[in-house]
């Protein structure tokens, strides 16, 4: 193995042990089923004690591993400091210290409010740390999502999926890092399932796409999906997944195409959406684009400004998607 292979594999252990620990304590709090779903955010989304809990366990792994690392985070801890929210922020320390036991309720705090950076070049995490929140909320599919960047290239990703069966368990992570392919990780604790590597479809026929979607209808234009669909001449039903979990499916061959049409021509996607996901098709074999064909650059701050939508392929697909898209807009 070359040094430059071998160049990340710190990075990737460290953030799949991360986003485990981060679900683990998502799972505590969505088995319990209070989710302290008190706040809400200004853009509507709502943020629960697992999302600010979750924040705090992988800032704080990251912190001790890579000191020097700027993270980018989805949360910050403004509103926790707000006396009037008092007995959500005692809740967070709570489920936080299941996990790491000694932690002060002020490192809390000060972990979840780590995650500052704007991103933009240079080496940055980012970090959703539940991706769909309203999969989460609803008991079905989300995932905490953890990608390092560096000059704008994506070089390590990891989804934890707690609700995406593999092999028998009732979850899985989904990890890359550049140049040394995707592999689906069994859900850690269960030594029955044995890891294995991602690979996705070879469907090449648009009429045999399984096309995967948002669930909720204000984050992909099912609409358009419809007709994109009927322009393949697709013949299955599309599938309804929240979070990157779409993303783990199609890399896994379990899906061929993950469409995100806008539905707002304003609305341009936030890296910690779609950073860790785009490596895990690429490496799994498949490509990652904007609606137009553009390649995604993560260096623009936050936010994809130079982008609108998604369209994640198996590779075989992707020109006769894009193309499908083009006459649909026409
Ligand atoms: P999903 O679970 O794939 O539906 O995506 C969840 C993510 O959608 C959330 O993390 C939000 O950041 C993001 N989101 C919120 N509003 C929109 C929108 N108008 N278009 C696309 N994504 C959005
Ligand atoms: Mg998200």
């Amino acid at each position: 193995m070359s040094a430059s292979s071998a160049e990340f594999d710190r990075e990737g252990a460290v953030a799949i042990a991360s986003v485990a620990a981060a679900a683990h304590l998502c799972q505590r709090v969505q088995r319990r089923r209070v989710f302290g779903a008190a706040l809400t955010k200004g853009d509507k989304s709502p943020v629960t004690v697992a999302d600010f809990g979750a924040q705090a366990v992988v800032c704080r792994a990251l912190e001790l591993a890579f000191p020097h690392d700027p993270v980018m985070g989805e949360e910050d801890a403004a509103e926790l400091r707000d006396s009037a929210n008092a007995a959500i922020a005692t809740e967070v320390v709570g489920e936080v210290r299941e996990q790491v036991p000694e932690v002060t309720a002020s490192a809390v705090l000060d972990h979840i409010d780590r995650a500052t950076s704007d991103g933009g070049g240079g080496r940055f995490w980012c970090l959703d740390p539940i991706d769909g929140t309203k999969g989460f909320l609803r008991g079905e599919q989300y995932a905490v999502a953890l990608a390092l960047l560096v000059d704008g290239v994506v070089r390590v990703g990891a989804l934890a999926c707690p609700n995406l069966p593999f092999g028998g368990a009732p979850g899985c992570i989904v990890a890359a890092v550049r140049g040394r392919g995707t592999r689906v990780l069994p859900w850690p604790g269960d030594e029955r399932i044995e890891a294995a590597s991602a690979r996705v479809s070879p469907v090449s026929d648009g009429a045999l796409a399984r096309i995967v979607e948002s669930v909720e209808a204000a984050h992909g234009d099912h609409g358009s999906h419809d007709r994109v669909r009927a322009t393949l001449r697709c013949t299955t039903e599309s599938v309804r997944l929240d979070s990157q979990a779409k993303y783990a499916v199609l890399a896994r061959g379990d899906g061929d195409v993950y469409l995100r049409m806008p539905t707002s021509v304003e609305y341009r996607e936030n890296l910690w959406d779609q950073a860790a996901g785009s490596l895990v098709i690429e490496e799994a074999g498949g490509r990652v684009t904007d609606v137009d064909g553009r390649a995604l650059d993560f260096t623009r701050g936050r936010k994809l400004t130079a982008n609108q939508g998604i369209v994640a392929t198996n590779g075989a697909l992707h020109a006769a998607v894009l193309a499908a898209i083009r006459t649909i807009r026409s």
